[in-house]
């Protein structure tokens, strides 16, 4: 059972989302996270991924233990100050692999196949005019992944049956049968793609730099499923008008709503907007996975998915 008045929701969520918060509980809601809090005695926070959750605004809030993130993704949250104060924090892993794998897979043949341009080619009626440009076969080709976890196993598994080889970085080696690169440059220089599945850390802050893509080469592809904050966008907008690798496919950015305005001048991307889990039933799965672990913490159960911090 869930008390009235003791969830605070920061920031706003998408409508599906809402309608299945609003089935099992009625939280107060705090759409702008840099607000003052309202008055209240709130022991959790509901919050999505996409939302930052400023130290401050807890600060105002004493009574807080447990803040419940939708998303897999946490480096939203103040991860030290709620070590400090006690406060734990729970994410939704898992659940949304498929959406995220499956939006993986369609952005690479999107990006090998040129597909959103052989649709403007169509409908700009260019056709009769000339044929559309030969593109690229993934058959034969060697995928690298960085980040061998939940998605980029699912992923490497997805990938299999469209006959590349498979090779992945990462802190340790995992116990799968795919070839294991320590060494990120070593990785790209043997890939011809090369996902990007690993957490934002201090550590990946800008992993992929002007050596890493110097290393994929002129024949090569990136494509970030991760967050924006592991790939360095100046030097890939560098590496991509200087045609110094032959595409990206970036879900996530740095500056997000608002990516850097020179990918959108940039023939060889394919973007978009952040939707890896963005479809109806992962986020209702996200949803209620999220208010499982309000539901845990409230009853004094473990919490479901807790993030070791
Ligand atoms: P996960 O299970 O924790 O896997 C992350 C993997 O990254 C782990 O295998 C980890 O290795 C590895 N890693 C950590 N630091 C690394 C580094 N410096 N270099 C290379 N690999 C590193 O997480 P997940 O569930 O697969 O999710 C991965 C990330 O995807 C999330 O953190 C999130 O940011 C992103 N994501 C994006 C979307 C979207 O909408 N685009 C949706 C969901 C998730 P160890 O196990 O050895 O630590």
């Amino acid at each position: 059972m869930i008390p009235v008045n003791s969830v605070l929701q920061v920031g706003h969520f998408p409508e599906v989302m809402q309608a299945e918060i609003h089935k099992r509980l009625s939280p107060t809601l705090h759409p702008d996270p840099e607000a003052p809090a309202p008055a209240g005695q709130f022991q959790t926070i509901l919050i999505r991924s996409n939302t930052k959750l400023p130290e401050a605004l807890i600060k105002q809030m004493p009574a807080i233990r447990l803040v419940a993130t939708c998303g897999v993704g946490y480096d939203n949250l103040p991860l030290s100050y709620l070590k400090e104060k006690g406060i734990k924090a729970t994410n939704t892993p898992g659940v949304l692999n498929d959406a995220v794998c499956e939006l993986a897979i369609g952005m690479l043949f999107g990006l090998l196949r040129r597909i959103p341009q052989a649709q403007a080619f169509v409908k700009n009626r260019e056709w009769s005019k000339a044929p559309f440009p030969i593109t690229t076969t993934l058959a034969g080709k060697r995928v690298g992944i960085v980040g061998m976890g939940r998605i980029g196993q699912d992923l490497a598994k997805r990938l299999e049956p469209f006959k590349v080889n498979i090779a992945y970085t990462g802190p340790s080696r995992k116990d799968v049968s795919y070839d294991f690169y320590p060494n990120i440059v070593e990785l790209a220089s043997i890939c011809d793609v090369l996902f990007l599945a690993c957490p934002a850390t201090p550590e990946t802050d800008k992993l992929i730099n002007a050596q890493v893509l110097e290393a994929l080469g002129p024949n090569s592809f990136l494509i970030n499923i991760a967050r924006g904050s592991v790939v360095d966008e100046d030097a890939l907008l560098v590496a991509l008008q200087q045609k110094k690798i032959a595409g990206a496919a970036l879900d996530v950015f740095e500056n997000e709503p608002n990516p850097h305005l020179d990918f959108l001048n940039i023939d060889n991307v394919l973007l978009t907007p952040h939707i890896g889990s963005a479809t109806l039933e992962t986020r209702q799965l996200m949803t209620n996975l999220a208010i499982d672990n309000l539901e845990a913490f409230y009853n004094q159960q473990p919490l479901l998915t807790e993030v070791k911090n």
